[in-house]
């Protein structure tokens, strides 16, 4: 896609989902997309598919969207649900969210779609892409829950692949702390990277 029409696309979708979501998760995805950018300006990205891909990420949380939708989805898509995402449907947004952004918002990208699909587990050998979008999804100014936020957040301009794994560390022990349900590709994922930053 050329820049022009990447242009085009991020303004014909923030008309869409400026109307179908809280105003509060539209807030989180301007903030996921502009850092998104940011970051991609650090890292030498595609800024415009950057900020697509920031755009597009929860196109699937919207309030026509609740969790049981995305499970009825999925199993009319025959988009395969795994055993984490049954119990908790809320997990299911990552994928149906890139269903959504192919036939809903006529993307054909699949870097774009790829990135997407892991922004909530990441996935061993993530791309560029991938990577930038996990962590503005964690660092975005909104975000206010994690107690590590300054330093993951300046760990996201000087290393990336060093934060990205500082993030899973602490997704997991945070999730570990609460008793929720761990998704097994975020563990995966994890082990994948603490192995190769060992390296
Ligand atoms: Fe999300
Ligand atoms: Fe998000």
């Amino acid at each position: 896609m050329k820049a022009s029409d990447m242009k085009g696309k991020i303004d014909e979708i923030r008309k869409e989902l400026i109307m179908q979501m809280t105003r509060k998760r539209y807030e989180h995805t301007m903030g996921v997309m502009y850092t998104a950018a940011a970051l991609a300006m650090r890292y030498d990205a595609d800024i415009e598919k950057t900020m697509l891909t920031g755009l597009l990420h929860d196109c699937a949380k919207t309030v026509n969207y609740p969790s049981e939708k995305l499970l009825i989805l999925c199993r009319e898509q025959n988009i395969p649900v795994s055993e984490s995402e049954s119990i908790k449907p809320d997990l299911l947004h990552a994928k149906v969210g890139a269903y959504l952004a192919t036939h809903k918002y006529g993307i054909s990208d699949q870097e774009i779609l790829n990135a997407i699909i892991a922004h909530t587990t990441g996935r061993p050998e993530m791309t560029l892409l991938d990577k930038i979008i996990y962590i503005a999804d964690f660092i975005e100014p909104g975000r206010n829950e994690a107690s590590n936020l300054p330093i993951v957040r300046k760990m996201a301009f000087a290393d990336l692949d060093a934060c990205l794994l500082r993030i899973l560390e602490d997704s997991l022990i945070y999730l570990k702390k609460k008793n929720d349900i761990i998704d097994p590709m975020t563990a995966k994922t994890y082990n994948y990277y603490k192995k190769q930053l060992k390296k």
